[in-house]
């Protein structure tokens, strides 16, 4: 069992009161393939139980008024802070991730719940004029209960950007976390009730996908389902919701790209590039892994990646190493499958991260991989591992091409000195979120997020997103 200074969640969390089931279930330590704890899965029943325990308490959350719910929500931003280095512990353990980065995810975590705490008091509704006959008022109401299913990539920091704003608007939820890591979402739900939010108004239920997560989608007590993974479940899941006539937010990942235009600066981009890459061992769905870059500027861009590629140091996430190990075998062996793949159809390995040997753990080396065409498997599958696929071009119409020609539109950086021809390229992109010499994946919490084509639909993050917690009424007071 994981030692814990405080009070690790290892089961569903329901209507404020932690549920026994029988169903067990391994928590591995992917930077050691060792078992290091246990949790207790929920399935149908619990799901139900969750939405019931959801539904009554919806009412009494509802009636908050907006400065009440936001104080509340401030509150777990704080306290989610004040445990900041527990909680980035516990997610170093359960997914690998470098301490660096847990940290930032759960100080992401913190900001969804301050932000949203924050704009939540000027979510205005609006006066209609009806002259002499009267007037309406346009108000913004909660939805009732939202559902919300979570990848194992970022537990914390994605579950806490689509229930900071559901919450916000007066909805009450219920989590379906992935269970490869949920240990930090359960004590996140602990914290939050700790932290003053009412009994089942966050409930949360970690099981299986297909049982736990199929029983979310299905259940006629959910008014909106908020999914984020891979675009087969995200349209199962969404299906399932539009079958009962209710909206879904998909973000289903991406194919992010660099495009690197003749006057960008190599010395900038490039570390920013890599750096991108080796998160969260490149398994974040708005990483750059396409280097679509000018024929100028290739030779000398591998050579330094060589070099950069040279000083990454790999190791088991609470060493804090630049690059930590995949979530899985599983996923070690998926990754391993496209380089393997690509490799004996002729691609060309240019840099190559040390891998370290002996240890234990799921740990695949950060590669920059060329010599492929734009329309081969590595460079249009979203590999979701720390491999960046080269492609160069000749003329900024062909790299945009290159960029757009893509099923996904999530992320993308353009690069280049020359603002002209930086600006004409970012205008072209087809994604939702465009970085013009930088690049962030994750992060901006106010910046709306979410993805053009097969990247999903629905924007996360920002102030749109609270609105998308709410539906409005207009109600009518005749005056003759
Ligand atoms: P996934 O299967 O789509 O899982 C995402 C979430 O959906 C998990 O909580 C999962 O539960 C749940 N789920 C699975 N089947 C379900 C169903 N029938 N009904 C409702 N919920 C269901 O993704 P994955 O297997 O973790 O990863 C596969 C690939 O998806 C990755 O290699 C990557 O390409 C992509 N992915 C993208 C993102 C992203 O951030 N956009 C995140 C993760 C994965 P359990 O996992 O608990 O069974
Ligand atoms: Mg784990």
């Amino acid at each position: 069992m994981l030692h814990s200074p405080h009070d690790l969640v290892r089961s569903p969390l329901i209507g404020g009161e932690l549920i026994t089931t029988d169903q067990r279930h391994p928590v591995v330590n992917p930077s050691t393939g060792e078992i290091v704890d246990e949790i207790l899965l929920g399935g149908a029943a619990e799901i139900d139980a969750a939405v019931v325990s959801a539904a009554a308490a919806s009412k009494g959350w509802a009636a908050l008024t907006a400065p009440e719910r936001g104080r509340i929500l401030r509150n777990i931003g704080a306290a989610i802070s004040a445990r900041a280095e527990e909680l980035a512990e516990i997610e170093s353990i359960d997914t690998g991730k470098p301490t660096k980065q847990s940290l930032s995810d759960v100080a992401l975590a913190a900001r969804y719940f301050e932000y949203y705490g924050s704009i939540v008091e000027a979510l205005e509704g609006s006066v209609v004029d009806l002259g002499e006959q009267g007037f309406a008022t346009v108000t913004n109401e909660p939805l009732g209960v939202t559902g919300h299913i979570v990848p194992w990539n970022y537990p914390i920091q994605i579950m806490c950007r689509s229930i900071a704003p559901s919450l916000a608007a007066g909805n009450t939820i219920v989590v379906k976390p992935a269970e490869d890591a949920c240990l930090s979402t359960l004590l996140t739900a602990k914290i939050a009730l700790d932290a003053g939010l009412p009994a089942g108004v966050f409930n949360i239920v970690p099981g299986l996908g297909a049982v736990a997560g199929q029983a979310l989608a299905d259940h006629p007590g959910i008014e909106h389902i908020a999914f984020t993974g891979s675009v087969p479940v995200g349209r199962h899941v969404a299906a399932a919701a539009a079958a009962r006539g209710r909206a879904s937010t998909l973000e289903l990942g991406g194919k992010g790209a660099h495009l690197v235009l003749e006057s960008a600066n190599l010395t900038k981009a490039l570390p920013v590039v890599l750096s991108t890459l080796l998160q969260n061992g490149g398994q974040t769905c708005s990483a750059g892994t396409r280097l679509v870059i000018h024929k100028s500027l290739h030779d000398e861009a591998m050579s330094m990646l060589r070099d950069l590629m040279s000083a990454v140091v790999t190791g088991p996430g609470l060493t804090d190493p630049d690059l930590g190990p995949l979530i899985s075998q599983k996923q070690l062996d998926r990754v391993e499958g496209f380089v393997e793949r690509a490799v004996a159809s002729g691609a060309v390995i240019h840099a190559e991260s040390a891998t370290p040997t002996g240890k234990g753990g799921f740990f695949s080396p950060a590669r920059v991989i060329g010599g492929v065409s734009p329309d081969s498997e590595l460079a249009q599958e979203e590999i979701f591992g720390p491999v960046l696929t080269v492609l160069p071009f000749d003329d900024v119409d062909e790299g945009l091409a290159i960029v757009n020609g893509s099923r996904y539109g999530l992320t993308t950086g353009v690069w280049g000195a020359d603002f002209q021809s930086a600006n004409y390229a970012a205008r072209r992109v087809d994604a939702g979120q465009v970085y013009v010499n930088g690049f962030v994946a994750g992060g901006g919490v106010q910046l709306p997020f979410g993805g053009y084509k097969d990247s999903g639909y629905g924007r996360e993050k920002g102030a749109p997103a609270l609105k998308a917690y709410t539906q409005s009424r207009t109600t009518v007071t005749s005056l003759s």
